[in-house]
């Protein structure tokens, strides 16, 4: 049904026709003219040109293109250049871009009024829906980002408690709150030390690095600060150190092991939540969180984020309870109307099993293309999160991921872009198939990458 209502958009005629001759242009043939001079006026008003950093292509280097539409798996650029787009806004396009349904939702609501700082039935109907999906949250509260789920995620940890530390994994990404912005230095017994300038060492202080996918770190840390620890928190399939499954067993085990020492266990699935499945990511491998984070699909494109868990911890939060948050701009109806119909779609039977076919597919052809090139490297894929690691055998954790040749994938990212496929400008991201993705365009993506590692890996 999806892909009848997509295929007549011009979108989708127009990639078709691009696709003939796209690989015999050489780098000079792509004009880059527009996005150019875009890049120079941003470059005055914006700090480094963009709004959020991974944009600016500073990991792969050259110049970042402005994108001026999408439509199903295509992006357009400020040139008019036609691409296969695997970034998918970071996560949420799992639609593809301006998916019709979404697109006269949106319409329809904005014609109501864009926000009243008053309830709506909308809020109700998509909390409703989130917890009709996971049977762990009971209550949902919904805030304008990730970010904003992991701040309050943790407050709620630390009320809830009355402990001030949280043990978090090398790798993961949590938002940028400033306790959250830390990782671990050299060894997995390091102590917090922040990321970002401007992050005091004290509150990094209270934040604990372990190393993915291992106990070992999080069971010291416990017993040399027992009765300190408020939350493990935790991405159940890592997604932004490029895509890395959690081990077997190492989910429950964590949870179980916050839970012995009186801790709180937050999955954060802002990523995972209803891409892997209809619902979390963290069912899948038993394990047993009392919070939840969640974002990007639930909001459809719009901003959005929620925490949802436990009835007696979501109840801590104001005004029912001590713990404050609030956001002018919480539920908006606009963005929440956006996700309600996109989980909609999610929920139609044989969504999941499509996307999952197209990422087989996708997955499946880039190995083999990075077989056939030679090159040492490995594909890792959850679902629709795929991510090339070139220049290792194998990744599990984020040591493993910095030993990735950044070098060699700059190049294939450049290889790949003059094919005409978008890829994350970074090794340490995932590519996130659509359902708009096509078999076509994953067999022209796959060929793009046969010849591309076979370019990067000749020179
Ligand atoms: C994107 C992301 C966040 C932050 O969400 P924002 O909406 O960008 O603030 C948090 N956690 C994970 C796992 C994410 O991927």
């Amino acid at each position: 049904m999806y892909v009848q209502l997509l295929a007549p958009r011009d979108g989708y005629a127009c990639l078709t026709g691009s696709s003939a001759n796209v690989s015999d242009q050489s780098e000079s043939m792509m004009t880059k003219k527009n996005s150019a001079a875009l890049l120079a006026r941003a470059a005055a008003v914006i700090p480094g040109a963009v709004n959020s950093p991974v944009r600016a292509w500073k990991a792969v280097g050259g110049e970042t293109l402005f994108i001026a539409r999408g439509s199903g798996a295509m992006l357009v650029d400020a040139d008019g250049n036609r691409f296969i787009d695997y970034v998918g806004s970071y996560g949420p396009a799992i639609l593809g871009h301006a998916h019709p349904e979404i697109v006269a939702a949106v319409a329809e609501q904005a014609g109501h009024g864009f926000g009243y700082g008053a309830p709506t039935e909308l809020e109700i109907e998509i909390a409703e829906r989130i917890a009709a999906a996971i049977p762990m949250a009971r209550k949902v509260r919904l805030v304008s980002s990730g970010t904003e789920a992991g701040m309050t995620a943790i407050r709620i940890a630390r009320a809830a408690t009355g402990r001030p530390r949280i043990i978090k994994f090398d790798g993961c990404y949590h938002g940028h709150s400033d306790g959250l912005l830390v990782r671990a230095g050299s060894g997995v017994m390091t102590l917090g030390v922040p990321d970002s300038a401007g992050v005091p060492e004290a509150l990094a202080a209270l934040t604990r690095v372990a190393r993915f996918n291992s106990l070992a770190a999080v069971e010291r840390y416990f017993l040399a600060e027992p009765r300190e620890v408020a939350a493990v928190i935790v991405e159940p399939v890592a997604a932004n150190m490029g895509v890395v499954p959690p081990a077997t067993g190492f989910l429950k085990d964590l949870g179980d092991l916050a839970h012995r020492h009186g801790a709180l266990f937050i999955c954060d699935e802002v990523i995972s939540g209803f891409r892997l499945r209809y619902g979390t990511a963290h069912e899948m491998f038993g394990a047993d969180p009392d919070l939840v984070m969640l974002g990007k699909v639930i909001g459809g494109g719009l901003p959005i984020g929620a925490v949802a868990g436990r009835a007696e911890l979501m109840d801590m939060l104001a005004p029912a309870g001590p713990v404050y948050q609030a956001g002018t701009l919480s539920g908006s109806p606009v963005a929440v109307r956006a996700g309600l119909e996109t989980l909609k779609i999610l929920a139609r039977p044989g969504a999941y099993e499509r996307l999952e076919a197209a990422s087989a597919r996708l997955g499946g052809g880039m190995a083999e293309a990075l077989r056939s090139s030679g090159l040492k490297g490995c594909i890792n894929r959850v679902g629709s999160l795929v991510t090339p690691f070139l220049g290792v055998e194998a990744v599990r954790d984020a040591e493993e991921a910095r030993r990735a040749d950044t070098a060699l994938f700059a190049r294939f990212f450049h290889a790949m872009l003059e094919r005409g496929i978008y890829l994350p400008p970074s090794q340490f991201e995932a590519m996130f198939v659509s359902l708009a993705h096509r078999d076509a365009d994953i067999d022209r993506t796959v060929t793009a990458a046969r010849e591309s590692l076979a370019h990067v890996a000749r020179s």
